[in-house]
């Protein structure tokens, strides 16, 4: 089997996302489909141009290893080729999200020529059925949190995550400078998860994402501020840059710790297992090098006894990939999934995700087992996107 065709198709599906597909056709007829969504500040545009350059051998360069013309089959090959073709870039972050699109793709490929679901081609399945986490979206107004939460609770999930300090730092998540936040802001955090976790009771676990928008000792402060609410985790109390920084932050707080949505392949993941700085690890399958990377990062934490919880800012997908390979792994504890944008993951499905009391349910079809309708996505491009002459 051949690649004869590789393109990436953004779609506007979602009213604050631009979700990044990418197709592979092969010589057999068969079209393999992956995700390379990233999240804003133009890095969707960013992926798609890098996937154009992988797609064919450029004239007058010293590459020979354009996409087309290989052989689909060559999962690992193709990996190590094209995450080592951009060294000198800088192999992990543009490089990843476009490999993550491509690798995916490629297992879809692999399962569909042979018939079998990919999760069956990893080594088959540890679990019947994927459990969800999901999202609690109006964290800036403790009733309106609470009265939401509920009703997530009432649908079936078990465990729900939020950003109590979005009112306050959200905008703050591109244009990170002090990490400080106001006392007003500080308070209304604890507000929200103490109004959350008095609606929700003591058995549902509950998370809160700080996106990174901390300094080391307002970190420190409101990860303690949080003990009586007795959290599963605290997500990326810092910016993802210095391992010092969360080292610092672990030394002060008995509160559970997670990163990796930023963390890009097992070399970054390494040292934290290492040093035990984090209770949970959740690289993005669309982020840090697609199904094949996300395996190894499940692997090495699975050495350290440590659970792996997928991330996810993206499509659907994101969710469809990650879900086969958390069938696969033992050290397996929730994937991410935005409910939010149900509506818009199912609009770009020709089959609905099959959801039932917070847990995902894959079919058991060749590949990844789901198709983009495409009538949806090609009446959807990004708008940037064909401003600037693609798609
Ligand atoms: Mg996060």
């Amino acid at each position: 089997m051949k690649i004869t065709d590789v393109r990436a198709r953004l779609v506007r599906a979602h009213p604050e996302r631009t979700w990044v597909f990418v197709e592979i056709d092969t010589d057999e007829g068969i079209t393999g489909v992956g995700e390379a969504t990233n999240s804003g500040g133009g890095g969707a545009i960013l992926i798609a141009r890098a996937i154009e350059i992988l797609r064919n051998d450029l004239p007058n360069t010293d590459f020979s290893d354009g996409l087309v013309g290989q052989d689909p089959s060559h999962i690992e090959r193709i990996w190590q080729n094209t995450y080592r073709r951009f060294t000198a870039l800088g192999s992990r972050g543009l490089a990843t999200a476009a490999l993550s699109g491509i690798d995916s793709a490629l297992w879809d490929i692999k399962g569909k020529a042979l018939g079998k679901p990919v999760y069956d081609l990893l080594g088959g399945p540890v679990r019947d059925t994927v459990p969800l986490y999901t999202h609690v979206g109006h964290a800036d107004d403790p009733v309106a949190a609470a009265r939401e939460a509920r009703e997530l609770v009432d649908e079936g999930f078990k465990a729900l995550k939020t950003d109590p300090y979005a009112a306050t730092m959200r905008s703050l998540h591109r244009r990170y400078m002090s990490g400080r936040i106001s006392a007003e802001g500080a308070s209304l955090g604890v507000d929200v998860m103490t109004a959350i976790r008095e609606e929700v009771g003591p058995d549902i676990e509950l998370m809160i994402d700080a996106h990174g928008n901390f300094d080391v000792p307002t970190a420190i402060d409101m990860c303690n501020r949080m003990n009586p609410i007795h959290l599963t985790w605290f997500e990326e109390p810092c910016q993802p840059e210095s391992i010092d920084a969360l080292r610092e932050v672990r030394e002060h707080t008995d509160v559970p710790l997670c990163v990796g949505e930023r963390m890009y392949t097992r070399f970054d993941f390494l040292p934290v297992l290492q040093q035990r700085l984090v209770n949970y690890i959740m690289p993005d399958i669309c982020w840090t090098g697609g199904i094949t990377e996300i395996r190894k990062i499940a692997s090495l934490a699975e050495t350290y006894y440590v659970p792996v919880t997928p991330h996810d800012a993206s499509g659907p997908f994101n969710v469809i990939a990650g879900a086969h390979v958390m069938m696969n792994t033992p050290n397996f504890y929730r994937l991410e999934m935005a409910t939010a944008g149900m509506d818009a993951y199912n609009a770009c499905l020709t089959e609905p995700l099959d959801i039932r009391e917070g847990e995902l349910h894959l079919p058991d079809r060749p590949g990844l087992g789901y198709e983009l309708d495409l009538d949806f996505v090609e009446s959807h491009p990004d708008p940037d996107w064909v401003a600037l002459g693609g798609g």
